[in-house]
């Protein structure tokens, strides 16, 4: 194995470590570590404190040790929503912090990668397994890290209502999956001609699918969704939402109890949207946006928020985009970014370099407001300990199979119990995946990125 580290090229988001800021909100408790990752986390919790220096010093003497002995072989990768800092310690080790499109093609875009190291959500460790080669094996710091958006849409759920509806309307229905989704939805939208698509390319996506004159149904995120349809221009009236998940109960039909309007309104919509939701965009209103508007802020929202938040905002989109917007923000901006908290609070430490002021939308000092912003708390599961410990047992050639991220498996987010498939079960799963993984690259890349 070679000893060289490398800075593996996935788009840097350029984040610094600030050596006067702790590098870690808050710690997770120790009955929450796997018990192979116990030992780390104990050592962890009985550092002096969270400064960069003194979680530098003790992650080195295991990051590096691999790192050496891994050499190009070893990719890390994190998300923009990170539980803060962590992105920025695997941007310090060479890694790659990115959104979900790039993240879906760390193994492609790096065939010497052969151990990939997530630290992000199930998901998206899940979409890199689904394109990775044989010889390339993924693995995630904390399988319980998983999304809640996607916790409502389990495959347990959206199959037999997605069953019920291609039995009615035959091969006019065409599966649009959001990234954040299981592969085994990824799949559903492969078998249906599908696509994926991320929060960057959703409009290019769905356009592609309503040129064909399908009937789009859009899984799992309903903001998301109706966003989308309102930015390729179609008319509400023929966007349709499915219940919340929360309240069908068990009782996954798709009938005149699935949607308001019943059957009548479902079978007249061009975009039908499973019901699901994240609960750290949807916290964002109007009022929020007139609060900065008027306090001469430029607001800037991820369309993962609702419809009426985004259309009040100056700007919406993808993280990319809206990283994008601090990095190029003339000196002097001030940017209200209604978006998951970690990733704020990264902008904010980013923009302040420059002289940018950036705000968290829902971070209103006005008590009677009573919002506050927040970070996305499952996809803080992985730390500074999961990352030491799941570099280390690797070295050591004792990584729990708990760790590896195969196409199609399903994790309880709870329990971390998993359903893995069996070896024929997740050769078709991945060729319906990757299919649809594939359509929204080419979609993608045929339209300029
Ligand atoms: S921020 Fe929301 S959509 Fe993104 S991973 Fe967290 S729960 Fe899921």
């Amino acid at each position: 194995m070679s000893t060289k580290t490398h800075t593996h090229g996935l788009e840097s988001s350029g984040i610094q470590l600030d050596p006067a800021l702790p590098i870690c909100q808050s710690d997770l408790p120790l009955d929450w570590y796997q018990k192979e990752f116990k030992p780390y986390a104990e050592e962890y919790l009985a550092l002096p404190d969270r400064k960069p220096k003194t979680v530098l010093d003790w992650l080195d003497g295991y990051v590096r040790p691999a790192q050496a002995h891994f050499g190009d072989q070893l990719l890390l990768v994190a998300h923009f929503y990170m539980g803060g800092e962590i992105v920025k310690l695997v941007e310090r080790y060479g890694g790659a912090v990115a959104d979900s499109y790039q993240l879906a093609l760390a193994a492609t875009r790096h065939p010497e990668a052969k151990v990939i190291v997530e630290s992000a959500v199930h998901f998206m460790a899940e979409a890199i397994a689904i394109l990775a080669g044989e010889d390339q094996a993924v693995w995630i710091t904390n399988p319980k890290a998983g999304c809640t958006m996607e916790m409502l849409a389990k495959d347990y759920m959206v199959l037999p209502v997605a069953e019920q509806m291609i039995e009615r309307y035959g091969e006019k229905l065409c599966v649009i999956a959001y990234m954040n989704t299981s592969g085994r939805l990824k799949a559903l939208a492969g078998r249906t001609g599908g696509a994926v698509c991320t929060s960057s390319n959703a409009a290019k996506v769905v356009q592609w699918a309503l040129k064909q004159g399908k009937k789009v149904f859009f899984v799992p995120d309903q903001h998301l969704g109706r966003n989308t349809a309102a930015q390729v221009g179609l008319s509400q009236e023929r966007v349709v939402a499915l219940r919340d998940p929360q309240v069908l109960r068990g009782g996954f039909r798709f009938d005149d109890s699935a949607a308001v309007g019943g059957l009548r309104a479902l079978d007249n919509a061009q975009m039908i949207l499973w019901g699901s939701f994240c609960g750290v965009h949807t916290i964002f209103e109007p009022r929020h946006v007139r609060y900065w508007q008027e306090r001469g802020y430029r607001v800037l929202v991820h369309p993962e928020s609702r419809l009426e938040v985004v259309e009040a905002a100056n700007g919406f989109g993808s993280t990319n985009y809206l990283w994008d917007a601090v990095a190029k923000a003339a000196p002097g901006s001030r940017l209200a970014i209604g978006t998951e908290g970690h990733f704020v609070r990264n902008a904010r430490e980013q923009g302040r370099l420059r002289g940018v002021e950036v705000v968290h939308l829902a971070d209103i000092p006005d008590p009677s407001f009573q919002s506050s912003g927040c970070g996305c708390a499952t996809m803080s599961r992985n730390d500074p300990p999961h990352l030491a410990g799941m570099l280390d047992l690797l070295r050591r050639g004792t990584p729990p199979d708990a760790n590896r991220v195969l196409a199609g498996d399903s994790v309880d987010e709870r329990s971390g119990a998993r359903e893995r498939l069996d070896g024929a079960e997740r050769a078709l799963l991945v060729a319906q995946a990757r299919a649809s993984l594939e359509r929204m690259i080419e979609i993608t890349e045929a339209t300029g990125g």
